[in-house]
This record gives C-alpha cells, structure tokens and sequence, in this order.
C-alpha cells in the first residue's frame, strides 16, 4: 500500500507491448495522484490511472523535449512535497539510457522519498521480439549495452572502440540512427569484421515493429533505402544471424495493418484484443457509450415475477450485465431465472449468461434477429410470455416477428446507446496517412453513430482502395450500404472471432 506521504515511484513502462508492463508498475499507476510519463510510455497504460489522476506528458522526442531535464527534476519534486504518490513512467527500464538515476538524485537531494519498479529494457525485448536472442551458449557469452547518442564532433569518444570490437560482447546501441554510419565504421576501424552481422529493430515488441538484417558494412545503406528512423536499437554480434529462424513476431498476419475498432469502450475488448494478437495496430473509435437508464423500477418488479414469463431472451452481452447488476443491486441472483426459459441470440451472449450460471436453452445458428424467430417458434411460442431486456434503440424486428408469432411480447429498455465523444477528424487524418486499412462496424448502431462522427463524404475519398470496410453481418453491411458503402468483408458466421478472422485473411468468402 501506498504512504500518505508525498512520494514518487520511477516506474519502467516496458518496451511497447502493453503486456509487458510489470504488475507492481501497474498497480502504482492505478493509485498514483500525479503521473508524468515520456514518449515513448505506451499512453495505453493512461487507462490503468484513477480518472482523476492528473496526467503530465513531458515529452522527449529524439532530443525534441517538451520540458528539459531541469524542469523534469523540479515537477517531481514539487508535487511530491505537495503530499501527491507520484507516478514517473519511462520507456524500458528507468535506469538503462533512461535518466532516472538523476532523478533519483535530485528527489534524494530535495528530500523526497522514491522508489524504482524496473521495466522490461528495450534492449531485451526489441531483438527478443526480432528473433534475436542476445547471448547464446554458441555465439555470444557477455552483452554490451552502449549509447549511440555521442556527439559526432566529440574529438574524444567516451566509447573505446578497440575494447567493443575484441569483445566477442553482442553489442546493443539505442539511440544510434543518426549516427550508424559512425558506430558501424568506428567498429570495423576498430577491428571488427566488416561481415559481422548487425541488426537494426525499430519500435520493437509494438504494432509498428520493423526490423532488418545485413552486415555490419552493409547495414547503414540498407537502412537508408528503407528510410529507418528512432527509436531504433542496433545489435551487432553472431547472434543476429539467428533472427532468419527465430523471428517469431513479424510473422503476426496483421502485423503494421491499421484497424478502426468501432465498438462501444465497454466491450471493444474482445475484438481489439484478437486483433492486437494477431499483431493490428488499433485505433479505437468507441462511437457508440453504453449508459444506464435513469432509474430501474421497471426492471425491478419484472424481477419478482420473473416466473410468469415462458421466456427471457437476452440481446447482447450489456443486457446480460446490466441485468445482473441490477439483480444483485436487489439482493438477487441467478436463482430467480429458474422458473423460465432462455435464449441468447449470439454467442457472446450465450457466454456472458454461462458466467452468470445460465445455460441459455436456446441459441440461434444464425445471429439475425429472422433466425431467431423461426428457432423459437419451432420450440413453440404461441402465447408464450416472452421478456425482452435491451437497449432503447434496438430494432423492432424481433418483437414484432415473435407477436406475429402468436407470442406475448414485453420489451424492456435496460441501458441507451449513445453516441460517444470521439473525434472524427482525428481517424480521418490517420487514414489519410495511410495509417488504416480496415475499418470494423459490429452492429447497425455502430455504423449509423461512425457517421454521425465522420461524413461519408469524406470517407468516400478512401474506398475503395485504401481501406476496407469489415461487417460482422449482413444487417450491419445494410446499414453501411444505406450512407453509400460497399461492404467489402464480412465473415460467414456473424460472429466476433469470425469478423477477426475474415480482416486476417482479407479475401473471399469474407
Ligand atoms: N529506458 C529505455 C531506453 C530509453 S533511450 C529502455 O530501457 O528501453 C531511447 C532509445 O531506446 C531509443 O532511441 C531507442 O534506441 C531505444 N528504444 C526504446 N524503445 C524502443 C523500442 N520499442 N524499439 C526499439 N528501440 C527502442
């Protein structure tokens, strides 16, 4: 637990890869009442932070500072003494090229308690991921890490040479892009072998990640015709030549591919995460919020006569969540849906209900609400009681088909889809950097408030050609057809995992 005290935790942030933050770092983050974080800390990591933590990017950007050093040391410090748990988030570890050792100094020499969560170095995880291991029983027995930020001009350089090249040590430089050319000949004017292999991996163990091989006489032209820019590490050592078998992450389907994920926040997670696993770069575009009803009373008292109903059919995984949440609100719990029947119209539905220990008695093969009907009334829903909890704007064609039916139809609004506060001009701008090459619409609502956001004009420009437009079904695609789109994929089976797979393969029957 935290002190009360004014005190600041230098926390490492990792590579890149969200997933590579440490627990402990994390968990600091979630107390922390200030947090001042750098460039190159995944701003991700922003969403671990209590909501009214305040945030303080002080920048850095390859020597482009938003605020110098000086005035870093003396941020912490005052916040700090004014009795704040600051948060210092740096890229990798904080004392590798990271200048948190100087900001220990200066919190010690103010008198203000700190600590230090290391982070996983770039220098490990960027090759790691690059297929890179940096010593091996066979090639390399010690690792060097140096700077490659010397000033060219410098007539003394800190490095010695002679000592890096006899070393047989993998080298690892940061910071060495614009200088390459220097480093690669200091090395072979020292004595190392022009055909020494050498690496360069840039934004390693992220979305971004590119990396490339050669020698290390041959590296900086290569790098130059692919146009390399930091934050980049360059390895230097025979274990590069490793990278051709073991370069695991570049192998990612998605890899460098931009993914609009239009979902609402509260449930962007499966898709961003099945597409982030295969390696997209997404760009959330939360363009619909799931919020509460005012009040539940009406809710509420379908609970005490839960038993009167034949059946309860649930519409998506926030009807499920809502209504529980709202059941244990009333001291309730599963129990009370063991007098009636229920069905799940997709299958995240279906297992959001299995969380809840309800084994729906009814799932569509189809998730449409036409095939949902025919299902139940094969099962027989002539005067059936059914119960319907969903969202405010849903379609009326369930309803309606279900009392054609001869059923007995109650629907109850239970959470409002909103439009979300997002900005369109900013996804516009990524796509027109050639930044996005899919975006995904998983429901109606989702594609009628993108277009709220962003016009269809605008988009127009991009489709198609550049970007792809994803449908997880062909309501959703009507809708999308409806602003003048062609629905270039949509999977077979009208699912989540299915649309993932479809942007994977990117070609027909998606
Ligand atoms: N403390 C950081 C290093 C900061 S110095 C760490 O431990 O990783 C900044 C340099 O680190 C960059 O210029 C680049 O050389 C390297 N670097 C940081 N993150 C990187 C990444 N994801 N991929 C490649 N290089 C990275």
């Amino acid at each position: 637990m935290l002190e009360n005290k004014g005190k600041v935790y230098l926390l490492g942030a990792g590579p890149g890869d969200p997933g590579l933050l440490t627990l402990k770092a994390r968990d600091l983050l979630s107390e922390a009442e200030t947090v001042v974080y750098d460039y190159l800390a995944n701003t991700r990591f922003l969403d671990f932070c209590r909501p009214d933590a305040e945030l303080i990017y002080v920048g850095k950007q390859g020597g482009a500072h938003t605020l110098s050093q000086g005035a870093i040391n003396d941020l912490l410090v005052a916040k700090a003494k004014s009795g704040k748990r600051v948060a210092r988030l740096k890229g990798g570890d904080p004392y590798v090229f990271g200048r948190g050792a100087e900001e220990a100094e200066e919190l010690l020499a103010a008198g203000v308690s700190f600590e230090v969560v290391p982070g996983v170095t770039s220098a490990v995880a960027g090759p790691a991921y690059a297929g890179i291991p940096l010593t091996h029983r066979q090639f390399a027995s010690s690792v060097t890490l140096i700077t490659g930020h010397e000033d060219p001009a410098k007539k003394e350089s800190a490095h010695d040479w002679e000592a890096l090249a006899r070393s047989g040590s993998t080298l690892v430089f940061f910071m060495g892009v614009k200088n390459l050319e220097l480093i690669t000949d200091n090395l072979i004017k020292a004595g190392l072998a022009p055909e020494t292999p050498a690496a360069l991996v840039r934004w390693g163990t992220t979305c971004e990640q590119e990396s490339l091989a050669d020698t290390l006489s041959g590296i900086t032209t290569l790098a130059r015709s692919r146009n390399m820019k930091p934050p980049a590490l360059l390895v230097v050592g025979q274990v590069v030549a490793l990278r051709d078998k073991l370069n695991w992450f570049e192998q990612r389907p998605l890899l460098g591919k931009g993914v609009v994920v239009t979902r609402a926040r509260e449930q962007a997670s499966t898709l961003l995460r099945l597409l982030e696993d295969s390696g997209a770069c997404c760009y959330e575009f939360p363009s619909i919020a799931i919020r509460s009803m005012p009040e539940y009373s009406r809710l509420h008292a379908a609970f005490e006569r839960l038993d009167s109903y034949d059946w309860l059919i649930f519409t998506s995984v926030n009807g499920v969540r809502i209504f529980w949440k709202e059941l244990r609100a009333c001291g309730l719990d599963s129990r009370r849906l063991g007098g009636c029947s229920v069905a799940a119209i997709g299958p995240a539905t279906a297992e959001a209900l299995q969380k809840n220990g309800i084994t729906p008695d009814f799932v569509p093969r189809r998730y449409v609400a036409e095939e949902v009907v025919q299902g139940l009334q094969e099962l027989g829903v002539n005067k059936a009681r059914i119960l319907i909890p969903r969202a405010e704007q849903a379609r009326e064609v369930l309803p309606e088909a279900l009392q054609a039916a001869g059923a007995e139809v109650e629907v109850l609004p239970i959470y409002t889809t909103q439009p979300a506060e997002a900005s369109g001009t900013e996804i516009l701008e990524r796509i027109a950097e050639g930044r996005v090459q899919f975006i995904t619409f998983t429901s109606s609502s989702t594609v009628s408030n993108f277009f709220q956001l962003v016009s269809p004009g605008d988009l127009q420009a991009f489709v198609p050609g550049k970007v792809k437009l994803a449908c997880i079904g062909p309501i959703t695609g009507r809708t999308l057809e409806s602003f003048g789109f062609q629905v270039d994929l949509q999977p077979e089976e009208y699912t989540i995992p299915a649309l993932a797979q479809c942007l994977i393969h990117s070609s027909p029957p998606c």
